[in-house]
């Protein structure tokens, strides 16, 4: 299941984006296990933005240049109130017995 249940991933803007004057070009985002990373001669670019999982921000945290940002998290949050992806993952678990909730 994706976890924003059948939401187009294309319609949600969120990715990384890279401010080469701080990039030090230390790697660490290449570590990224959804290869949105690609190296380049000139140091990394962002080269498959909605590989990028919604929410995540490991890459920031761990960019040594601090050269990572990611959109507003409010907006992404009034996003899945107003397409009610909220409510419809916590169907898709509870379908697959992947949570136990009462309501
Ligand atoms: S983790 Fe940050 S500083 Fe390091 S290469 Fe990537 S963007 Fe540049
Ligand atoms: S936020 Fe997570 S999934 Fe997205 S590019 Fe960074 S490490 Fe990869």
């Amino acid at each position: 299941m994706a976890w924003f249940a059948g939401y187009p991933r294309e319609k949600i803007e969120w990715y990384p984006t890279i401010d080469p004057e701080k990039c030090v070009e230390c790697g660490m985002c290449m570590n990224c296990g959804q290869k949105v990373y690609k190296w380049t001669e000139d140091g990394p670019v962002v080269n498959q933005p909605y590989k990028c999982t919604v929410g995540c921000t490991t890459c920031a945290t761990l960019c040594r240049g601090n050269a990572i940002s990611f959109p507003d998290k409010k907006a992404l949050r009034q996003l899945y109130q107003k397409e009610r992806i909220w409510t419809k993952v916590k169907k898709e678990l509870t379908e697959e017995g992947r949570l136990k909730v009462e309501d």
